[in-house]
């Protein structure tokens, strides 16, 4: 096997691949576009072209796709190769700018949410440049943005880009103000999303429908060990997984994917995986690239890996924490506090607004998170509540009531952690403890958004972080341009804006029951319980003003938004319960009949030998199963009417109110039931893997 650095990154077209392939002055340009987003024209596109072209197909490849990010939330492609006829039955490769820049497909089946009318089929991919194009089964995939005829964005990627211009915008006008003389002339936001997943053995979960059509388990009593000992987090990686685990790095490292850490996580059968954080768009890429690579690559080791938010009831579910903050082209991250917080204002400036835009849109951050599947994970203490709030930690905070309240700051003084062996070195102790509790942590230099589910796209809690961030010092700018006295004028402007938002910062125990009622009742923050509740939200004015004015989406784009986001949960939670109807008539209550009709015969058999034989077992346990199997029964038809008497509409937001109020109810109360009859019948009866076999059938 070859060394992991001569293998990095090989099928990415990288810096090191684009100087390599392209001329000297259009690497340059390219590379001002991507520094400095300067637009692209003809020629430089078409000496690009030939350079990709060439890279690509001396390592094999015979065809190039657009890859986009369409408003599934997934990735799409459309394969055509490189060959053009030149005569006499033969070809060659080409691939020309236009075909790099642009591509026109037929959009009409990817979801626009009423942006596009159907005769309107038309949808337009055109090359993102400040992505990097790479290869995946010889086809070269070259990251794109995709849009409708009329130009409106029909995927996640476009607004992310809007909202990276926004955000470089507006803070780059904050430093010309705090430094005239200033070198920076770009800032992004860097991004490092860790994902979770679970594995499960492929043999078992092509036993379960509920897996196969939802991803997630419909049925399934606890098995009698679950995470309580807590044995699996940081445990042992097992050999089949170990070996996943190496195949799935070595992939992501070819594709220039900085993946860096992997771990058992806190359920049986999870594992986590982190990159290196870099660039946000790129930081999406890469997290669905991760994403689909984890699912091929599991299956050639006879695993299934599960995205879903939660595919097991009564374990943790999944989620990823997306590590956000910005920096300057010339290194500087301008969320680290450096060696005295209290002094740096450039730090307190950026500090104070993330944390006004984190309050000012607590709303946007709930929705970037809101899917059927994240909303049985948010606030079941595993993942963070529904509110959001901000940990600050002891540090900053104690900075923070400083400045507020305008008294002396004395410094905390790191500390050496004592291990009270001689032998061991000591420590240096961090000034602040970790907070797994919290929807939104400082952690040291960046923050930690942790509601965003494990089968989410990143881009929209990105694209909404950066917007509503670039708001804040939109605002901060207007206001200090206009000062005579800047000092002064920094001093007040941060003390404001912590007396009005400090609502939002909370470093308790966010699972904590009483926080809930405290944020709500006394901290006057949102609770958007669900999905339904949350979207409702989205097209409030003061959102609509917020992207309207930063160019991120148009009133349009986010009416459609909505209404596929709530589509979404509608479908996902009806295919649920029919799904659910479908296991009941033909598995489960023919296994309960069938287990329940063994044990009457045997009860007749032992009487016909000798009335005086014992039947209690038997007799005890047909008639508990004979109960169960007429709930079962109820409940199933209840939930068949259900779904019959879905509303005839086509508003969304009455369906997905139906949907939760009614649908989801009247499908726990007969997963009730099933997972009750589960317990007491005898596994060979049983008609699919339970979840002991599920969680724990690993080697
Ligand atoms: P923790 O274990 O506290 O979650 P890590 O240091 O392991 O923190 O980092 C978690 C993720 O955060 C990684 O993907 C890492 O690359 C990313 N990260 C680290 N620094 C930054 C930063 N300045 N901006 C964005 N992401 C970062
Ligand atoms: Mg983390």
């Amino acid at each position: 096997m070859a060394l992991l650095t001569e293998y990095f990154g090989t099928m990415a077209f990288d810096e090191t691949s684009m100087k390599e392939y392209l001329p000297a002055d259009i690497y340059a340009s390219l590379k001002k576009t991507i520094d400095e987003g300067r637009s692209i024209d003809m020629d430089i596109a078409n000496a690009v072209a030939k350079g990709m072209k060439e890279w690509a197909v001396a390592k094999g490849c015979t065809h190039f796709t657009h890859w986009f990010q369409p408003l599934s939330g997934m990735t799409a492609e459309k394969h055509e190769s490189f060959i053009s006829p030149v005569g006499e039955g033969r070809v060659i490769m080409e691939f020309s700018g236009k075909e790099l820049v642009r591509g026109e497909s037929d959009a009409s089946s990817f979801p626009s949410g009423g942006l596009r009318a159907t005769f309107e089929a038309r949808g337009y991919t055109a090359w993102d440049p400040t992505s990097y194009a790479f290869i995946k089964d010889r086809t070269l995939c070259i990251p794109t943005a995709f849009c409708s005829y009329g130009g409106e964005a029909l995927d996640k990627k476009t607004p992310l880009l809007r909202s990276m211009d926004a955000i470089n915008i507006q803070a780059l006008r904050i430093l010309k103000l705090l430094d005239p003389n200033t070198d920076v002339s770009c800032v992004r936001a860097s991004v490092g999303a860790e994902q979770e997943y679970f594995l499960v053995p492929k043999e078992m979960y092509d036993k379960r429908r509920d897996l196969i059509f939802t991803g997630r388990t419909l049925f399934g009593a606890n098995p009698p060990k679950g995470q309580e000992l807590e044995d699996h987090y940081y445990g042992t990686i097992k050999p089949q997984v170990d070996a996943f685990m190496k195949e799935l790095d070595e992939e992501l490292w070819k594709l220039g994917i900085l993946v860096k850490t992997e771990h058992n996580e806190a359920a049986p059968s999870q594992h986590e995986l982190a990159p290196i954080y870099t660039q946000v768009n790129i930081a999406a890429d890469n997290n669905q690239l991760m994403m689909e690579m984890m699912q091929k690559i599991s299956k050639r080791h006879g695993l299934v890996c599960l995205l879903h938010e939660k595919p097991f009831k009564g374990v943790n579910g999944s989620g990823k924490h997306n590590n956000w903050s910005i920096a300057t082209n010339t290194g500087v991250n301008l969320l680290s506090p450096g060696k005295t917080p209290y002094d740096n204002v450039q730090f307190l400036l950026f500090l104070v607004a993330v944390i006004k835009a984190v309050d000012d849109y607590q709303d946007l951050l709930r929705i970037s998170a809101a899917t059927a599947g994240n909303d049985h994970r948010l606030g079941s203490n595993e993942a963070p509540p529904a509110v959001i709030s901000i940990f600050l930690g002891d540090e900053l905070s104690s900075i923070i009531d400083a400045i507020e309240t305008n008294t002396h700051y004395d410094p905390m003084e790191k500390s050496q952690l004592r291990l009270g062996v001689d032998a061991l070195p000591p420590l240096p102790k961090d000034n602040t403890d970790r907070n797994r509790t919290s929807p939104f942590a400082f952690t040291g230099n960046k923050f930690e958004f942790r509601m965003v589910g494990s089968s989410n796209s990143i881009s929209d809690c990105n694209t909404f972080l950066n917007t509503a961030v670039a708001e804040s010092l939109r605002q901060f700018a207007d206001e200090l341009e206009k000062a005579d006295d800047m000092t002064s004028a920094l001093d007040s402007l941060i003390r404001r804006t912590i007396r009005e938002h400090k609502r939002i910062i909370f470093n308790g125990n966010n699972y904590d029951e009483s926080w809930i009622k405290e944020a709500t009742e006394k901290r006057g923050l949102l609770n958007l319980r669900t999905t339904p509740d949350a979207l409702e939200c989205f097209l409030d004015e003061k959102n609509v003003r917020l992207f309207e004015q930063h160019r991120v989406y148009t009133r349009t784009e986010m009416k459609s938004r909505k209404t596929i986001t709530l589509a979404n949960y509608t479908k996902t939670i009806k295919i649920e319960a029919n799904v659910m109807v479908d296991m009941v008539y033909k598995e489960i209550l023919p296994a309960i009949t069938e287990y329940a009709k063994d044990i009457c015969q045997t009860g007749k058999a032992k009487k016909e030998l000798s009335p005086a034989m014992n039947t209690e077992y038997e007799e005890t346990m047909a008639e508990r199963l004979g109960n169960l199997e007429s709930r079962i029964y109820r409940e199933v038809k209840r939930l068949e009417q259900i779904l019959g008497e879905t509303p005839k509409t086509d508003d969304v937001s009455v369906l997905a109110a139906y949907i939760r109020d009614k649908v989801a109810v009247s499908m726990k109360d007969l997963r009730e039931v099933c997972d009750e009859a589960e317990f007491i019948t005898a596994e060979k009866y049983w008609p699919y893997p339970t979840y002991a076999s599920l969680l724990f059938g690993l080697q």
